[in-house]
């Protein structure tokens, strides 16, 4: 029989977790205001709140960090990753920044302005990130979303969810002097949307799209590698082809990107902007002075420049996503097999469970995906996040709710961090959940909220 994968590394370290009883977890979670980025990470037993920066780094990352150059300029290390970007992802320009949204905002002081310079403009892309969405916003510009329609199905098997729809996109441009539209933004993989990644067929038809309208086009980059992976195992023509030979072709199709190395870059922090011209690398370098640091350090330690080079290599094994991807489909299929339903096709970093239909009782205005975070939370141990509501925040122009057309709880999975029997429990806690599910009838209501971004610092309390 064909072999299974396996985890291609072992383990050499460990870290203990504390298994807490249900009543610490009640007392905790009330005493967070209904907010799991308020609790302590010794609170949580399972932390499947986010993949950003939580992954385990290798013997050869922990090397690079005894090697870090630490010179203000000209630091061997950064020359470490400049060779690596310019390998792995073809460019040959960048700028180091503390991570993702430091690059968007370098990125956008660049091509949108400062201040309220976005007035009147849009940024197309594929259900931009909330920071991607969040410093557009900032800028008085409007992020468009032109994902294809069956990305909000949940169920709709598509092997590439998060493509874009080009009459959409089309659309934008047409009904748009050039001017108004500084940058196209295209995510890979879609985050906000389940993980789901988009074809080469799409990146190749939104990159000629955009260069017979004269918009340049960058892409979000935090899961590239995961990306690539999916198009290998999905799109005919690239079965063959190795996950680096991908990555490469990919990028081909960009102007440049923005990178949060906390994702596919396997460091705990850090991030860049890559550009394939030097006069706009040029321009954007005075922000990154600005706002980051040197060009030749921006937001990071040279230390964390060399593990970042070695991360970005081992992201793109194939041996290594498919562990990673297999774990994560691991788990959407113990959820499946019970009765849960979770966004399909399982996407590259996160199961995402569909709060709607897990809580068929609760108004949306009481926050279900939220709420369903909560009563995992209470369960198990086991933190998610919410893409829901409160993470849509407010409309900026009306202040009203924006109810996104998902309400979901993502279950991410840190890289090479947990185990299948880690799975297996996460899986046991959200069936016992599904249990009394019908029960669940009272969500939570808003104490306090920030004006931007307010899901971080929202306070919550029972709704009723
Ligand atoms: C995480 C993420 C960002 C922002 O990066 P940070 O490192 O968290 O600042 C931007 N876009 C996408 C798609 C992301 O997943």
């Amino acid at each position: 029989m064909d072999l299974p994968y396996a985890e291609p590394f072992r383990i050499k370290t460990i870290e203990q977790i504390y298994r807490s009883t249900k009543a610490e977890r009640e007392r905790w979670i009330k005493e967070a205001q209904y907010n799991l980025f308020n609790l302590r990470s010794e609170q949580v037993f399972v932390d499947l709140l986010t993949d950003s920066g939580t992954g385990a780094m290798s013997s050869a990352q922990w090397a690079e960090i005894m090697l870090g150059d630490e010179s203000y300029a000209g630091a061997s290390s950064y020359y470490k990753l400049k060779d690596t970007i310019s390998d792995i992802l073809g460019f040959p320009h960048f700028l180091p920044c503390h991570q993702g949204r430091a690059a968007e905002n370098v990125l956008f002081s660049t091509l949108i302005g400062v201040g309220d310079a976005g007035a009147g403009k849009v940024v197309p892309g594929n259900s931009h990130f909330d920071t991607t969405k969040g410093h557009i916003e900032f800028r008085k510009a409007r992020a468009v979303d032109c994902t294809i329609a069956e990305a909000f199905d949940t169920e709709a098997d598509h092997p590439f969810k998060g493509n874009v729809d080009l009459a959409k996109l089309e659309a934008v441009f047409k009904s748009h002097p050039r001017e108004a539209i500084p940058v196209c933004m295209l995510t890979i993989t879609c985050n906000s949307s389940g993980g789901q990644p988009v074809s080469m067929e799409n990146i190749k038809a939104v990159s000629s799209l955009c260069r017979k309208f004269k918009i340049p086009l960058f892409f979000d980059s935090a899961r590239f590698a995961e990306n690539a992976y999916f198009i290998k195992q999905r799109e005919k023509g690239y079965a063959k082809k190795s996950i680096k030979e991908i990555v490469k072709e990919m990028f081909k199709h960009a102007d440049g990107m923005t990178m949060s190395s906390k994702k596919d870059g396997i460091v705990n922090i850090g991030g860049f902007i890559a550009f394939r011209d030097e006069a706009l690398w040029q321009r954007a370098s005075t922000f990154n002075i600005m706002f980051e640091g040197f060009n030749t350090y921006g937001g990071m330690a040279g230390r964390d420049m060399g593990a970042l080079s070695v991360g970005l290599r081992e992201s793109t094994e194939y041996d290594y996503l498919e562990a990673r991807v297999g774990q994560v489909a691991y788990l959407g299929s113990l959820l499946t097999n019970a009765g849960i339903s979770v966004q399909r096709p399982y996407g590259g970093h996160a199961i995402f469970v569909n709060a709607k239909k897990f809580l068929p009782n609760l108004p949306k205005e009481e926050f279900q995906a939220q709420t369903l975070g909560i009563e995992l939370y209470k369960e198990g141990g086991v933190r998610g996040v919410e893409i829901g509501t409160l993470l849509a925040d407010r409309d900026p122009e009306t202040g009203k709710e924006r109810y996104p057309a998902l309400e979901l709880l993502r279950l991410a999975i840190p890289r090479r961090t947990y185990t299948n029997a880690h799975m297996d429990y996460v899986a046991a806690a959200l069936i016992n959940v599904n249990e009394r599910a019908q029960s669940i009838r009272k969500g939570y209501r808003i104490v306090w909220e920030a004006p931007i971004m307010r899901h971080f610092t929202v306070r919550l309390a029972p709704a009723r």
